[in-house]
């Protein structure tokens, strides 16, 4: 057993893996990015939670895609429900190179702090077509930046082949739900005052009916 590195966006996914890692390392810490996103909210929930965790929570901040402003994520100017500016098979919540980025950045914190295993939430089964959530792509990208530091880090990616039904069951499962039901936050439209059964958020952007959805489906096969 070692020490690990949670990628923690304060969102469902992450918040599961938060629970995974905590219920397999001796000690786990998280990292959190703010490049610029629209919703402080999920900063914001991202420290609470890990504070409610008794977690170290580290804020790396940089603003290189807000300079950019190629997503829906973080140019105000773009609407969340549309296709992609510059990719129509992808939606206008597509950050070009966010996650190899993000890696990048997490494998050389990992690095610093003496840490072997990072955990992302990364999802291929029901997420939106984003090609960096697939599994050949954080597989390259680990190959490449342990060669490119001689390092040995291994990714870790529990939920890469679960719905968001079966996300829901591994919070469940390793004692997490209530905190990602009561704090994480998916919600596009930055909403974290809205209760659903399913947790805070609009109801209608794109996150929230995935989040939605996949609660429905949870409580209908897993918990009757
Ligand atoms: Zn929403």
């Amino acid at each position: 057993m070692s020490n690990a590195l949670v990628v923690f966006s304060g969102g469902q996914d992450s918040t599961t893996c938060l629970g995974w890692a905590k219920s397999r390392f001796e000690k786990v810490e998280t990292l959190t990015f703010d490049y610029g996103q629209k919703h402080r909210v999920e900063i914001y929930q991202a420290k609470k939670i890990a504070q409610l965790l008794g977690i170290e929570n580290f804020v790396l901040k940089f603003d290189a895609f807000s300079q950019l402003g190629d997503s829906a994520l973080i140019d105000s100017g773009m609407d969340i429900s549309s296709a992609h500016k510059h990719k129509p098979n992808l939606p206008a919540s597509f950050v070009p190179n966010r996650n190899a980025v993000f890696f990048t950045l997490a494998h050389a914190y990992a690095q610093k702090q003496g840490i072997n295993h990072i955990i992302t939430g990364i999802n291929q089964t029901d997420y939106s077509g984003y090609p960096d959530c697939r599994q050949n792509f954080i597989e390259s990208l680990e190959l490449a930046l342990n060669l490119g530091s001689e390092s040995i880090i291994k990714f870790h990616y529990p939920l890469i082949h679960l719905s968001k039904a079966q996300t829901f069951l591994l919070a469940k499962e390793t004692g997490i739900l209530d905190i990602v039901l009561q704090q994480s936050h998916t919600c596009y439209n930055g909403d974290h005052n809205t209760w659903n059964d399913w947790g805070y958020g609009c109801g209608i952007c794109p996150a929230c009916m995935l989040r939605a959805k996949g609660w429905q489906e949870y409580e209908e096969k897993f918990t009757k």
